[in-house]
This record gives C-alpha cells, sequence and structure tokens, in this order.
C-alpha cells in the first residue's frame, strides 16, 4: 500500500517523497509523592505523515486515516502544500546523497514495561518512595515514563526502514525548606547503564542507595552556607556536565539555528560557517561528537528520519570546531552558503516528535569524551581551591548560547584536593567558548555516565525531545561561581 503512495507522488512531479507511519506510539507515565499516588496517565496514538518535495519545497500532511484512500488523501495535501510553497521558496531545497537500507532496528529490551502489571509497577514506586521521607521533608517522590513506538520509514528512493524503539525515564526527588524558607531540592535520575537495556528489568535493580544519599545531600544542604561570590575551579558532575553540554555544544551546534531558522523561537548560534575547521572552541582536551550509536539511549535510534543510518560524528577534535548536528537538506545549504564543502554528508539527526510533525535537526547523543586526568578523587586531589557542583537546579542562556548562568542543587567545597563541606544555592556563569576553553581537566572512563534527557524542546509548534549525552565529570579553570 505504501509504494502506492510513492508511487503517486513521483508521477504528480515530487522530486522525493516519503511516508512516516507510527503504527505503535505509545506513554505511560506513572508518579508517586509523599507515599501515595499522584498520577498515573497511558497515552496511545497511531498515524501516519508525508512528506513530499516539488521545486525545492517542502509539503508536509499527516494523519490517522490508515485506509489506502486517507492516505492518498494526505498525499495529495503534502503535494498541494509543496507546490504552492514552491511559489515563495528562498532557497530551493536540495537532499545531499544517502545510502538506502531495507532495515530493521530494535531498541535492547528484556522486558517490556507495558507489559508488567501496573499494581507491580506502582509497588515498586512506592518501596522507593518510602525510603525517601523525612521529618523535615516537605515533599518527596518518584515518577517513571515508559515510551514504545513501532515506526516505518518508506522513502521514493528505494528505503524501508522498520524501528521498534523503547525508552525508560525515571527519577527520584526529596525537597524541604532551608533556614532562609526557600525551597531547596536534590534529585536523583535514574539512570540507565549504557551497555544495558531500557526495558523494565532496569527498575528491578535496587534504587535504595540513591535514594539514602540524596536524602542525606538534602539534609547537609539544608544547614550549609551560601556559596559565596568567588574565581575559582570548578568541578562539574555528570548532570550539571550534561547541562552544560546540551546547552553550550548542542544547541550551539544545530545546523539549522547555524542557518538562522530558529531564531523566532528558542534563539540562533553565535557560530558561524566559517568558523568549521578553525575556530578554537575549547582547550586541546574537549573532543564532543553526536554519536547515534550510542547503546541504551533515547538518542539512538538506528536510523533518522530521513532513513540516514545512525553515525557517530566527531565535532570538536581536540577543541577545534569540525562537524555540527545536520541533515540531508541543511547540509546543501550550508555547503551552497558557505562557497565550499563544509559537510560532507549527513549526521543521520533529523527527527520529528511523532508522526504528525515535520523533522527537523535534534540532537541525538551529545557526548563528551573521557580523558586520561583520573577517576572523581583524582580530579579532585588536583584542585587547589575550587567548588564542585551537580544537579540542574535553574539555567539562562543568552540567545545566540554565547553565555549562561547556570544554579544547581548542590555544591561541595574543595580545598588543597580535598572536600571540605557541602554549600548551599551554588550557582556559576561564563561566555561559553571561554569556558570550554578553560577546561583543564577531563576525567577518565570511570567518570564517563550516560545522562538521558527527556524534555528538550524547539520548533515550532513545539517538539519534545528525547536524546542523551554520554559525558565524564570535568574540572575548568578560574570560574565565576556565587553571582
Ligand atoms: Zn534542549
Amino acid at each position: 500500500m505504501y509504494q502506492s503512495i510513492l508511487d503517486f507522488l513521483t508521477h504528480e512531479g515530487a522530486s522525493y517523497g516519503d511516508v512516516r507511519v507510527h503504527l505503535v506510539d505509545e506513554a505511560e507515565h506513572i508518579s508517586t509523592l509523599n507515599g501515595s499516588v499522584r498520577s498515573y496517565t497511558l497515552e496511545s496514538k497511531k498515524g501516519y505523515g508525508i512528506r513530499a518535495l516539488f521545486n525545492g519545497a517542502w509539503g508536509f500532511a499527516s494523519s490517522e486515516d490508515l485506509s489506502e484512500n486517507g492516505m492518498l488523501s494526505c498525499a495529495k495535501l503534502a503535494l498541494d502544500k509543496a507546490r504552492a510553497s514552491s511559489l515563495a521558496v528562498k532557497f530551493p531545497i536540495q537532499l545531499s546523497v544517502k545510502d538506502i537500507f531495507k532495515d530493521t532496528y530494535n531498541t535492547k529490551v528484556e522486558i517490556d514495561p507495558f507489559s508488567v502489571p501496573v499494581a507491580d509497577k506502582v509497588e515498586r514506586l512506592l518501596s522507593i518512595d518510602n525510603k525517601l521521607s523525612h521529618e523535615r521533608f516537605d515533599f518527596w517522590g518518584t515518577y517513571v515514563s515508559f515510551y514504545k513506538r513501532k515506526m516505518m520509514i518508506v522513502d521514493t528512493e528505494g528505503s524501508q526502514i522498520e524501528r521498534n524503539l523503547m525508552e525508560i525515564d525515571g527519577s527520584i526527588f526529596v525537597s524541604a525548606k532551608d533556614a532562609d524558607g526557600l525551597t531547596q531540592r536534590r534529585t536523583h535520575a535514574l539512570y540507565l547503564d549504557h551497555n544495558g537495556t531500557s526495558g523494565w528489568e532496569n527498575f528491578m535493580t535496587d534504587r535504595f542507595d540513591q535514594a539514602l544519599r540524596i536524602k542525606d545531600e538534602l539534609l547537609a544542604v539544608l544547614d550549609a552556607p551560601v556559596c559565596e561570590k568567588e574565581v575559582v575551579d570548578l568541578i562539574l558532575l555528570n548532570d550539571m556536565m550534561a547541562l552544560q553540554t546540551h546547552e553550550t555544544i548542542g544547541h550551539a551546534l544545530e545546523l539549522d539555528r547555524i542557518l538562522g531558522y530558529e531564531l523566532s523561537y528558542a534563539g540562533g548560534s553565535h557560530i558561524d560557517l566559517k568558523h568549521f575547521g578553525s575556530l578554537k572552541f575549547g582547550s586541546s582536551k574537549l573532543n564532543a561528537r553526536a554519536d547515534g550509536t550510542v547503546k541504551n539511549s533515547p538518542g539512538s535510534i538506528g536510523y533518522d528520519d530521513d532513513g540516514v543510518k545512525a553515525r557517530n560524528v566527531l565535532m570538536i577534535e581536540n577543541g577545534i570546531l569540525k562537524d555540527a548536528i545536520t541533515s540531508r537538506q541543511m547540509i546543501t545549504e550550508a555547503n551552497a552558503v558557505a562557497g565550499r564543502e563544509v559537510f560532507s554528508e549527513s549526521g543521520a539527526t533529523c527527527r520529528a516528535e511523532s508522526y504528525n510533525r515535520m523533522p527537523i535537526e535534534r540532537m541525538n547523543n551529545i557526548n563528551v569524551d573521557f580523558g586520561q586526568d583520573g577517576n572523581l578523587d583524582e580530579l579532585i586531589s588536583k584542585v587547589e581551591n575550587g567548588i564542585i557542583m551537580d544537579a540542574p537546579r535553574s539555567w539562562s542562556i543568552g540567545s545566540n548560547r554565547e553565555n549562561f548562568h547556570f544554579a544547581c542543587e548542590i555544591g561541595w567545597r574543595v580545598k588543597n584536593g580535598k572536600i571540605t563541606g557541602v554549600v548551599r544555592n551554588p550557582s556559576y556563569r561564563g561566555d561559553s567558548l571561554k569556558f570550554w576553553n578553560a577546561l583543564k581537566y577531563v576525567g577518565n572512563e570511570q567518570t564517563w555516565k550516560l545522562v538521558p534527557v527527556f524534555n528538550c524542546g524547539k520548533g515550532q509548534p513545539n517538539q519534545v525531545m528525547r536524546l542523551g549525552h554520554g559525558v565524564p565529570v570535568c574540572v575548568f579553570s578560574n570560574v565565576q561561581v556565587g553571582d
């Protein structure tokens, strides 16, 4: 049936067309609060989106009517939109060449969380929730989300790709008021082991240690001195490294942003096409990549929605900017605008939130390579005067990602290579390039963790995307903190 839709698009003059069908698209969310179930949601939808490229312009339409007539009407609508858009297109769209695949990609899952009785899942969460309570806490709780999709992509170039994807998200938190009446919190994402799986079996392992840890840490924060304003060495643990990487490497290096296509919503980028190949983005210790091949991450989906096979793209090599987060469409435009071949092939990062959205450039796994500067204890031992920070509390970023200010849930003072105590309300700020160029030490493989992100927003209409950041613990010199 899909072939007849593709034949129709070709016959009517489309230079390219594709059909992306979500045969299964389900999400289940469970949360607990203060020892009780707070919410339970089960979502299920099914539908498809059709893209048609006509005279250098896209047309897109989506529908839930999976009959042949329904799909044909949807294809006609996509084509009509492309024809109309082609009258006003400024840069005629060309898609870069891709390899053609007929393939199936499956996320590794042992126990489908949707097959586990809800009562068992609730019982598991409440058992963790019970460990979180304390007389000084106002709120504590847990949540999990499970996402399951079965998707097909077929296109006029011959691609036939099936993807069966599962993603799991979970977190625990505790919250209380400090002596000044300000709310403090500690959270812990229930990390996936990147060598593991994305099934319910991940929640069968013991989470109680982490629950007890964040309780102790919040109690320490409540009575801790406030982080003073000063310039020190900053040690970022994985959750903060993930946010730092997300906001100042990830979003800054989305090629559609660099070309000016996101200006009206969440800003542009301070990066220009002329910077690729020469800009010193960070110190020589910085190696960052857009890696769609990391095991067991919501950013790893086998193929993007252009049907391009997942790649591992080194974007920053020894501090020098080399590549970006790219799609088939944007690299041809970028190369034309730059007047040289800046990008040789798509990085396979074109994704849509669901069947009823156009795919756009999205982060897959934006990772920082681990280094050779030791484990966490060894990193701390190298710091004379510094602060360790973890877990985002609030963040603001320049509209072109050129500067930032982040507040964290917890900080630890470091003097002469040793932790001397906890600080409250830790924060830091900086200019993106200056900050990454001040990268002094990069932790070893032991410190490298995959931090999943389930709430990255982009596009109009907004699309929320799930992705990951594999990051080590890092140390930055001379950072303004407490301001
Ligand atoms: Zn984001």
